[in-house]
Formats: structure tokens, sequence, C-alpha cells
């Protein structure tokens, strides 16, 4: 008898889950808008010719060998990726205020931050997080060792933020306590604050509450096209002078998913309590997983560190976002061209990887089992995952969906 007769099967994961049911449906005309991966307009991963040149150069190189990094990781990665968030000439990096650790992907960086909140937060060890987010984050900050609660964010009657809502309940929460954002391109709704709205949200939790915003970046320069605009909340709480947490990913702006490149940097007051922070976040990592992996942050360094390498991935980057807004108005046209009932201005409006649908759980299902088109049971859909081919496909079942 086995000591794991027990053990129950856990249900698929929501997102990934999609992908499994996608792979057994034999339908040719199937359709993944599921998991937020870019593809071309012929439905392939990219991989960006940058990437391709960077890797090149480094398996050239003599030095190349398989030691083990330390346990932060490389380091001209770590001062590269503060750079990119931050601005490179942000006066937190001058005056020593901040600990950048690379970690593994967005993902691991969230995972670090949030055990070392929980260790050594002098504030409230609570994040707040919005409704709705990105499953995962309910599943990291509770295992982490934060309570975990929630602030509105996302208002379904406009297919917009409930920036009141958001609000009040950030005035409400315990000071000390910290505030998951979304640093550009939330998911899954799309929908950001605009300056403005940030500049409130600013207040609040600087001025009139003490709460410690950590952003989570998983689309930098991927939503707008341009990674100044997309760091543009970040930086605003950076510049404030106050503390901030943030954790990087590489996967989506990149097209690094499995490579697992991420960092998480810590900006504190003072560069005697970064040093410290520095070396109690070493202390999260060596028992969890030792030392990150060399070759996907060594890629990033060497095209942060390259200015023409640069120069070519802001153009690859722009030419991805750029694909994905044009997504956004041909299946705002097709549903228009079909006179699709609804107010579809939500996707044109919305930011980034996902359209926040409306549809149903019931209109996702119906989607699913009569067009083969397969995306998250709460309607939202991956505009990188589309292409001019599938859109029509898209409008047909969507207008199927609400009509039937
Ligand atoms: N945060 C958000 C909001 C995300 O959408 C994602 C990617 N789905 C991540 C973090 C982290 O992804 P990864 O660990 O692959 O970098």
């Amino acid at each position: 008898d086995s000591f794991f007769s027990h053990v129950q099967q856990a249900p698929e994961d929501p997102i990934l889950g999609i992908t499994v049911a996608y792979n057994n449906d034999p339908n040719p005309a199937k359709v993944n808008l599921g998991v937020g991966a870019y593809r071309t307009e012929e439905g392939k991963p990219l991989l960006l010719t940058v990437l391709q040149k960077a890797e090149e150069t480094l398996l050239a190189k003599e030095s190349r060998n398989k030691e083990y990094l330390g346990i932060t990781g490389i380091p001209e990665f770590n001062k590269l990726s503060a750079q990119l968030i931050l601005g490179s000439d942000c006066p937190a990096i001058a005056e020593k205020r901040v600990s950048t650790v690379q970690c593994l992907s967005g993902t691991g960086s969230l995972r670090v931050g949030g055990e070392f909140l929980a260790r050594h937060y002098g504030g409230q060890k609570i994040i707040y997080v919005p409704v709705p987010t990105w499953g995962n984050h309910l599943k990291i900050f509770p295992l982490a060792g934060l309570e975990t609660r929630t602030y509105r964010y996302y208002d379904p009657k406009t297919k917009g933020l409930d920036y009141a809502g958001m609000v009040e309940d950030l005035r409400a929460a315990p000071s000390g306590a910290v505030v998951l954002l979304h640093a550009c391109a939330h998911n899954p709704t799309g929908v950001d604050p605009t300056q403005e709205q940030w500049e409130g949200i600013r207040r609040v939790i600087r001025e009139e509450k003490q709460l410690l915003p950590f952003f989570d970046s998983a689309y930098q320069g991927f939503a707008s096209g341009s990674l100044d605009t997309d760091a543009w909340a970040v930086r605003r709480f950076v510049n404030d002078g106050g503390e901030v947490f943030v954790a990087q990913s590489y996967a989506k702006n990149m097209g690094l998913y499995g490579e697992r490149v991420g960092a998480l940097s810590v900006i504190v007051k003072g560069a005697d309590v970064a040093t410290r922070v520095e070396s109690q976040l070493k202390q999260v990592i060596r028992p969890m997983y030792s030392s990150p992996p060399t070759h996907g942050a060594a890629i990033v360094a060497s095209i942060l560190a390259d200015k023409d390498l640069l120069e070519e991935w802001k153009v690859e980057l722009k030419g991805m976002a750029d694909r994905i807004i044009s997504m956004r108005h041909q299946l705002f046209d097709a549903l228009k061209e079909r006179k699709t009932p609804g107010n579809w201005d939500h996707i044109l409006n919305q930011i980034g990887m996902f359209t926040f649908t409306g549809l149903n759980k019931e209109q996702v299902e119906y989607m699913r089992r009569e067009h083969h088109i397969y995306m998250t049971l709460d309607g939202r859909i991956s505009m990188a995952g589309l292409s001019s081919r599938t859109v029509p496909q898209l409008a047909d079942a969507i207008h199927s969906a609400v009509t039937k």
C-alpha cells in the first residue's frame, strides 16, 4: 500500500489547464487565447532576432563555463535591470538605496519579495491585491507568509477602473500594509489607472496612509511599446523618495518565458539599510534554490549593456506591442461589422496582452464547445495569440455567443 494513496487529484491550473484542454481538442480550427504568450501573425512563438544575436556572441565566448552564479545572480544583470525599470538617472540608484537580486522570472521575484517581507517587514505583514488579479498572486503571497487581502479595482459596469472603490479600500487598510500594484497592463483586465489617478493613489499610499507599494512589472515595454512609458508609475513612486518593492519579468518583453529571468528590486531609505536588506535576501534565496540559472540573465545583460542591441530590442518590442494594438482594432472592427450587440469600446481602451471581454462563463464555455476557441472562464482573451486569420473566427464566435 502506498503512503500516498490518500492524495487527492488536484484541479488543473485555471490558466495552464486551458492549454491542456486545447491540446486535447482534435479540431484543426481550434484557437488558444488562454495563455498569455506572444504569437506571430502565423501563430508561432517568436524568438527575437536580438536574442539570437546575443546568444551567438555568448556561445562564442571563450570564458564561457557552467560555474555557479552567486546567490543573487549576475551583478551586471542586476544593475542593468534596476536601471531599466527605475531609469538610468534614478536618484535612488545613485544614492545606493536599491538592492536588486536576480530571481526566477516574475513569479520567483514576487515569492522572494514576499518571503523577505514575511520575515523582516516592520509594517503590517498583510498584502492587498486588486480584484481581480493574476491568479498566482493569491497563491504566492499566502505561501510566502503574508496575510492576503483585496482591494476593489475593476468595475464590470464600466469595464474600467473602480477608482473610488480602490481609494476607499486603500484608505481603510491598516497603516503599514503592503499594496500589490500592477506596474502596467493590468492582468487580467487590461485596465490601468491614468497618470492623474496614479497620483491620487500615490497620495493615499504615501501621505494619507503609510503603505508599502509592491509593483509587479511583467509587461514593461510590451503594453505601450515604450519601456519608459510603461515604467511611469513605478518611477513616480520611487522618485518621491519612499520605499518600494518591484518584481520584474523578462518573460514577455524579451520572449524569455522558459528561461525564467527576472529581478527583485528593493528600494529603501538609506544605503546602509539596502546593504543589510540584500544580506537577508540572500538568506531567503539560499535555502530556496541556492542560486539562479545563468543563461537567460547573461542574454539580458548582454543586450542591456550594448547600445546597438538595446536599440534593436526596443524596435522588436515595439513591433510586438503594435501587433497587439492592431489586433484590438481588427477585433473591434469585426464586431462592428457584424453589428454584434453591446458596447465593445473596451477592446480598444484596455491595454497590454489581454482583453477582459465581459463574456460570462456560459458564453466562454459555449465558444469553446461550438467554436473551438479557448479562453479563461473569466472572459479574458490573449490579444497576443490572435492573428488576422483568427480575428473573423473569434468575432463570429463572440457574435453567436451573445446573440444565441
Ligand atoms: N505577474 C503578472 C501580472 C503576470 O501576468 C505574469 C505572467 N503571466 C507574471 C507576474 C509572472 O510571470 P513569469 O513568472 O513567467 O515571469
